[in-house]
This record gives C-alpha cells, structure tokens and sequence, in this order.
C-alpha cells in the first residue's frame, strides 16, 4: 500500500480535470488532491485509479467516476459536522471524500464482500465513519435519523419514502433516479410536508437494488 509523488501528481492533475468540468468547491479538490485513490481500487487497474472513469470493483459493482463523487460532494455542500447518511459504501471512496470534508458519516452497504471488505479497509487508511451498516439502504437508518445531507451512489428506480422522510428540515437528499441512465436528482426538506426538487442532469449508476446479499 504504497502511495508515492508520482501518484500525488497524478491526483493533481485528475483535480485539474475536475476543475475543467465544473468543480468549483476548494475542499472537494483538495479531498480529491488527497485521497489514494488507487488504493480502492485491484492493483491490476493502478495505472488508471486517476483518470477520470467508472472501475470495477468486487462483486460486479464499481467504484464511482471520481467526477460524479466530486459532483455529489459539491452538490450537498457538507460542512463540517454535518451528519451523512450514505448508501452504496462500495470501495468507500465517495466516503473517504465525505470523511475529508469533516462530516459525520453512517454508511450502507447491501453487499456482503464490500461491507466486509470496506469496513476493514478504510480505517487502516485513516478514514473512520461513525458507521459501517450491512443493510437495505432502501429503508434509511431510522435509529439515526434526521440526516443533514443522504447521497445515494447507486441508481434508484424510484425515489424511497424513508429516504426523504429521515432528512432534517433543511436537509438534502441527493438521489440518481432513472433504470439504464439516472437523473441526478436533489430533494431539499422545505418543512415536514414539502420537498423543493431540482434536476441536475444525466449519470450513470449501478443500479439500488433491494434486499441485502
Ligand atoms: N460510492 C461507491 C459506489 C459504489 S457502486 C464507490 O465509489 O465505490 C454502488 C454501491 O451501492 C454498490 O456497492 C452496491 O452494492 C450498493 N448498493 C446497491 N443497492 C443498495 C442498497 N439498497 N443499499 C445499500 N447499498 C446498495
């Protein structure tokens, strides 16, 4: 688990990408400049952890375009103490992300190997979520609800009651919605009963699936 200067330029150049497609957010950038990503990631794929593509990871899942992580970090505008509820830990990079901007963060994985792997991964690299969670992120995580920010990093084919209904007033829910693309989706918690919804475009997720595995 070596991290050297060639892969810290690396990271500063993938962060120059970003810049490029619209990243504005210093604290992303700097979480993006600051993260091995190559380490999420089979060592076979080392040579390309830095471009700005999709991977796959164990269990047919993927690690997310370091773009869309960028995109739904910005997009939710953590700050410090925030609390994060995640679902799709997967490679925990978009949790390392959250864990860089000083948030406070419960993470859910339905995928067996992954929970496994992940929770044991990322602490040895520094990043300590409050928690790892082996469930359905379908059904939130009621016991620790309300959530300042939800990000979803799996593709939903509907948006979740749960989901909106454990978010704070005020809070934001970021969801891909869609079956083969997703519309990047935000949900902001205007009172008890009201939602503002905006759509932030087109992406590409694994899909949500229900049920733990
Ligand atoms: N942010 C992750 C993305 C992984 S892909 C990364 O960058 O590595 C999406 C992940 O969501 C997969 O690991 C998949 O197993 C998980 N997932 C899918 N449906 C889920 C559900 N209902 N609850 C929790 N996790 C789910």
């Amino acid at each position: 688990m070596k991290d050297t200067s060639k892969h810290q330029g690396l990271r500063n150049q993938l962060a120059t990408v970003l810049t490029a497609k619209g990243i504005v957010d210093a604290n992303v950038l700097n979480a993006i400049r600051k993260i091995p990503r190559h380490l999420f990631i089979d060592s076979s794929f080392e040579n390309h952890a830095y471009q700005d593509k999709a991977f796959p990871i164990a269990a047919e899942q993927t690690i997310s375009q370091p773009y869309t992580v960028a995109f739904q970090s910005q997009t939710l505008e953590i700050k410090g103490g925030d609390k994060v509820l995640e679902i799709g830990t997967g490679s925990g990079y978009q949790t390392a992300v959250l864990l860089e901007l000083k948030a406070e963060v419960y993470s859910i994985e339905r995928q067996q190997e992954l929970f496994k792997r992940t929770s044991l991964f990322l602490p040895k690299i520094g990043y300590k979520p409050k928690k790892f969670i082996f469930g359905d992120g379908y059904k939130g995580l009621k016991d620790q609800a309300p959530f300042d920010k939800i990000i979803v990093t799996a593709g939903a084919p509907f948006v979740p009651n749960p989901l909106l209904s454990q978010l704070k007033i005020g809070g934001k829910l970021l969801i891909p919605v869609g079956d083969k693309t997703q519309i990047m989706t935000l949900f902001i918690r205007k009172s008890a009963k009201e939602f503002e919804k905006h759509e932030l475009g087109d992406f590409s997720f694994v899909p949500m699936l229900e049920e733990k595995n």
